[in-house]
């Protein structure tokens, strides 16, 4: 009797077969003979049990595939059908393509990053973004860093480590991903001091605080909630007269804001980054990948004395921003010397403002092709959208959504099947439908959609 294993083949055999050696570039020979044996392992177990023998090539191609499927990557792309514009598990700001191709530009290639090329002398990565900023804002001076939350812990580490800061009960905010003022705070060294209730904080209540402990004041935009009813707060220009008054600095924190408002895009009561500068705040802080629509970024804007005193601190070095997001918000603050385009190029942007009729035109036409798609079916009607990324929040953005159901499968398992695709589609799932909102989708993803939604229902 032959015995089932003699017809295995060798690992040098299964190694030489095309569907491995064409693998040899991407994965070292020591990890493909390594599974080769994991395999013949395998083998030889099942062949106790019955098991026939397969091939060389039936070997190397299901060992093939095993690599592959273990060496996908990580972060792929998503098409983002669920109407949150500023999407934080998405990435928030989908990028504008200058931006996009600044960063590709710096990723690969050297830049003058720390050289002033006039003078052949060193200089600071932190000048590049001044001019820009100083002149959208009429700030006197300004840097970046790593996120908002840096520039809110390098500002009350380097302005008031050891002494107090005083903030209004009504603006402790959190914003998710951990991240709370009261913790901020312990961070950075400063004392926080509370002031006021949860509505209503007054003028008084900072100034009665103020001692020879106080290092500054600080006000917080509580950008992802509202505090409605009876509610009063004091505003920036009594913080800024208290400020100057007892020779304090007011820190405004405002989040996401705005670095320009004309009305056409709608921001709300997002705060404008000129205005308070204008009306005498010493440092304002705010992110890149909110509303401005650019890379991760902590922005820090305000008096030349104090942005001097943040870039001689230590925690700097550990906030800087990398080259390739320096160079994309080069490239996004360019942008933004015409305000009358940036509505067309800031992507975020124009999805906030696409016209309602718009949108349903797009929907219907996408509703259309999905509706081809054995086994679906697809409707069009309007449904919120929302702003997302902790950014006005009581803003409602009308939109419109397509509505799938699917005869062979409920929602829950062809929104998994779409989010496990690649690419990724996630829509939102509500009352047994899967919701498309085209408000997030790229016009030029309807095909990609289409595809997505054919894979699914046909594996
Ligand atoms: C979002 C936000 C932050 C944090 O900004 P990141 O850039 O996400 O670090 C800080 N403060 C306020 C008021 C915010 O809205």
């Amino acid at each position: 009797m032959n015995h089932p294993l003699r017809g295995l083949p060798s690992v040098n055999a299964i190694v030489e077969c095309p569907e491995l050696a064409g693998l040899a570039t991407t994965f070292a020979h020591a990890r493909i003979v390594e599974s080769v044996r994991a395999e013949l392992d395998a083998i030889r177990a099942g062949a106790a049990s019955g098991n026939g023998v397969p091939t060389a090539v039936e070997i190397a191609s299901r060992v093939a595939g095993r690599l592959q499927a273990e060496d996908l990557p990580h972060l792929r792309q998503v098409i983002n059908a669920t109407g949150i514009v500023l999407h934080t598990n998405l990435g928030r700001a989908p990028m504008a393509e200058p931006a996009a191709r600044a960063a590709y530009d710096a990723a690969r290639a050297y830049l003058n990053l720390e050289l002033d090329l006039t003078t052949g002398k060193r200089s600071s990565r932190q000048d590049v973004l001044r001019r820009y900023l100083t002149t959208l804002t009429g700030a006197e001076s300004a840097t970046a860093v790593n996120n908002c939350a840096a520039a809110t812990v390098l500002t009350l580490r380097a302005l008031a480590a050891g002494r107090e800061v005083i903030v209004s009960r009504g603006q402790l905010i959190e914003i998710g991903g951990s991240f709370r003022i009261p913790e901020i705070m312990g961070v950075s060294g400063a004392a926080l001091r509370e002031v006021g209730t949860t509505n209503i904080t007054r003028a008084r209540d900072y100034e009665q605080a103020i001692g020879p402990q106080t290092a500054a004041l600080m006000r917080i935009h509580t950008s992802n909630y509202r505090v409605t009813g009876f509610t009063e707060s004091a505003s920036l220009e009594e913080l800024i007269a208290l400020g100057k008054k007892h020779g304090l600095p007011v820190i405004d924190d405002v989040g996401s804001g705005a670095l320009f408002d004309d009305g056409s895009i709608g921001f709300g009561d997002e705060p404008l980054i000129r205005a308070s500068i204008q009306a005498g705040a010493d440092l304002v802080l705010f992110s890149g990948d909110k509303l401005l629509g650019g890379p991760q970024a902590g922005l820090i804007v305000g008096r030349a004395d104090l942005v001097h005193r943040l870039e001689r601190d230590p925690l700097m070095r550990a906030f800087r921003l990398d080259k390739m997001t320096l160079a994309a918000l080069e490239a996004t603050l360019r942008l933004y010397r015409n305000e009358d385009r940036i509505a067309q190029e800031i992507p975020i942007l124009r999805m906030l403002t696409i016209p309602l009729l718009e949108l349903r035109k797009r929907a219907e036409s996408l509703a259309r092709r999905l509706g081809e798609i054995k086994g679906l079916v697809t409707s069009v009607r309007e449904e919120l959208a929302y702003v997302g990324g902790g950014s006005m929040p009581e803003r409602e953005l009308r939109s419109a959504v397509v509505t799938v159901s699917c005869q062979q499968m409920g929602d829950e398992l062809l929104a998994e099947r779409l989010r496990l695709g690649r690419p990724a589609l996630l829509g939102r799932v509500q009352d047994g439908q899967l919701l498309l909102d085209v408000r997030t989708l790229f016009p030029d993803q309807n095909d990609a959609v289409v595809e997505a939604l054919r894979r699914a229902v046909e594996t």
